[in-house]
């Protein structure tokens, strides 16, 4: 098939000719339809609407003459509504398959949740309305902060932040308000495991930190002498994921907990992997001074590829006093918004207005659906799935760690050694075969990671199939076929790609052949 400038296949194959990849005449597969760019099915006039002649009028540009067209293509409508609709499937989502991304809690959005979230009376609402005019939306916000504290065991929580990394900020400024509200400034060090994900020291270097990494254990846990002896008066804090993105739960945290607060520092937990152990245990029972919540993550409100974040976080009584504004009230004529941090010791706000409301609706909406009893099952089928697919690989793919895990269990590239096929290349096969592939090369403490997050939306039916799967490719890269491998994705609509020039050069912007011939063509 020809590319044009950028790499892109730009046209059907010349009449009677066949396509080199897919062996069709059209470059199509079934009925997923290759076709050119939109711009480049432009041709000059054509138009969705018939419009009436414009009327002539002077110019008021003052003798400025266009010198090329706006470069707007000129499509029918079909055209464009073919064009949309076949991208859209070309996108994969929860929606289409098992996704199985470890640390990403790709789960089920129940469409109850949509159908509150789109009640006109949170929907359409304005963040500046009078306060008396949204008060249904303000018990809302009240209620899920009222769960939100509840299935942690904190004292107060701020659903402000936009995501994950956008609450880890909020923390790391709390623990930092905190410090210097007594005066303490020589803290200029956060602890972060090496397991970590990688916003955790990224929102350390952000607020002006030193980054000091604790090194694993055998076992994939912290180690917790190594910790002990990095703990001192420079420590702010400690960021620490639990479970830890090898899917373990952290066994000596209350250990941690304590040796942290004996230096004098504060313990932040990033609470990405929620989910495993919601209704079970409470953060704050574990001796935790500060949490974000990904709701887009656990309580199920879309995203990848979708919808915004919302990363509420939570504090302990040691903590509350820095929360920022806005947050919700009971006052004397119902519900009111806290809007300015006042002669506190809390630091502002971390973003204009109040939050998604949309996911705060999704998020309840959620809670109140599964109740408290239908929450802690989620939380123990998505342990179980995970455990259950470890279960079903462990004999033929390498687990990194000793089970049990808890929501996601993480194998390494051991089990490939010598073959000639790589993680990538297992994870291109597996989309031949319909699905998803799992997070890859993260965490960073083992090679080759392969890191399977089923979430508790998958039937055990569901994980066999991708079990199956996963089984056969590793019996084939094992029995010494790496050339499979190698051409894999056979299926996809586009193959390999150069992904590091993908993400260094990305090509973002169509540019005309030549500007002489889009004039010539008008
Ligand atoms: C997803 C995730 C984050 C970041 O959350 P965002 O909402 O994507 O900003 C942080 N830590 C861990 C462990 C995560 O899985």
């Amino acid at each position: 098939m020809s590319m044009n400038s950028q790499g892109r296949p730009s046209a059907i194959p010349a009449a009677g000719g066949t396509d080199s990849v897919t062996g069709t005449v059209t470059g199509n597969r079934g009925l997923q339809i290759e076709e050119p760019l939109i711009f480049e099915q432009d041709s000059a006039g054509r138009c969705g609407v018939d419009l009436p002649e414009a009327p002539k009028v002077a110019s008021r540009l003052g003798g400025i003459t266009p010198r090329a067209r706006i470069g707007l293509p000129g499509l029918a409508e079909p055209q464009v509504v073919r064009h949309y609709t076949r991208l859209s499937q070309k996108n994969y989502a929860i929606d289409s398959g098992l996704y199985p991304l470890g640390s990403c809690t790709m789960k089920h959005n129940p469409r109850l949740n949509e159908k509150m979230a789109r009640l006109p009376g949170f929907a359409d609402v304005h963040p500046l309305q009078p306060v008396s005019t949204v008060q249904g939306a303000l018990e809302l916000m009240d209620q899920l902060a009222h769960w939100l504290k509840t299935l942690t065991g904190m004292a107060a929580v701020t659903l402000a932040p936009a995501a994950g990394a956008h609450g880890e900020m909020c923390g790391i400024m709390a623990i930092r308000a905190a410090h210097d509200a007594r005066g303490d400034k020589a803290r200029t060090k956060i602890l972060v495991p090496e397991s970590a994900h990688g916003t955790n020291p990224a929102t350390a270097a952000a607020c002006g930190y030193a980054v000091e990494s604790i090194p694993a254990t055998a076992d994939g846990r912290v180690d917790l002498d190594a910790l002990k002896a990095k703990l001192g008066p420079d420590v702010a804090g400690l960021m620490l994921t639990n479970p830890n993105t090898c899917g373990l739960f952290e066994r000596d945290i209350i250990a941690i907990a304590e040796a942290v607060h004996g230096a004098g520092a504060y313990f932040y937990c990033d609470g990405a992997n929620f989910n495993a152990i919601v209704g079970r245990v409470r953060p704050a029972d574990l001796g935790i001074d500060v949490m974000h919540i990904n709701l887009h993550k656990t309580f199920s409100t879309p995203h990848g590829g979708g919808g915004p974040g919302s990363g509420p976080v939570v504090f302990s009584e040691a903590l509350a006093p820095y929360v920022p504004v806005p947050y919700v009230t009971h006052g004397p004529d119902g519900f009111a918004l806290v809007e300015e941090a006042g002669d506190g010791p809390a630091f502002g706000r971390m973003k204009a207005f109040h939050g998604q409301m949309g996911m705060f609706t999704r998020a309840l909406s959620y809670m109140l659906s599964h109740g408290a009893d239908g929450l802690r099952q989620a939380s123990g089928d998505a342990v179980l799935n995970a455990n259950y697919v470890m279960a079903r690989l462990e004999d033929v793919m390498t687990a990194s760690f000793e089970g049990p895990c808890m929501h996601e269990c993480l194998f390494d590239d051991r089990f490939l050694k010598g073959t000639g096929v790589t993680t990538l290349d297992i994870a291109k096969a597996l989309i031949d075969e319909g699905f998803h592939p799992m997070t890859m090369y993260f965490p960073l403490v083992v090679h080759g990671a392969l890191l399977i997050e089923p979430t508790e939306t998958e039937s055990k039916a569901g994980l066999d199939q991708f079990i199956d799967a996963l089984r056969a490719l590793a019996e084939r890269a094992k029995s010494g076929d790496a050339a499979y491998f190698q051409g894999a994705p056979r299926l996809t609509p586009r193959r390999r790609l150069d992904e590091t020039a993908a993400a260094r050069k990305p090509v973002l912007r169509w540019v005309p052949p030549a500007p002489a011939e889009a004039l010539a063509a008008d």
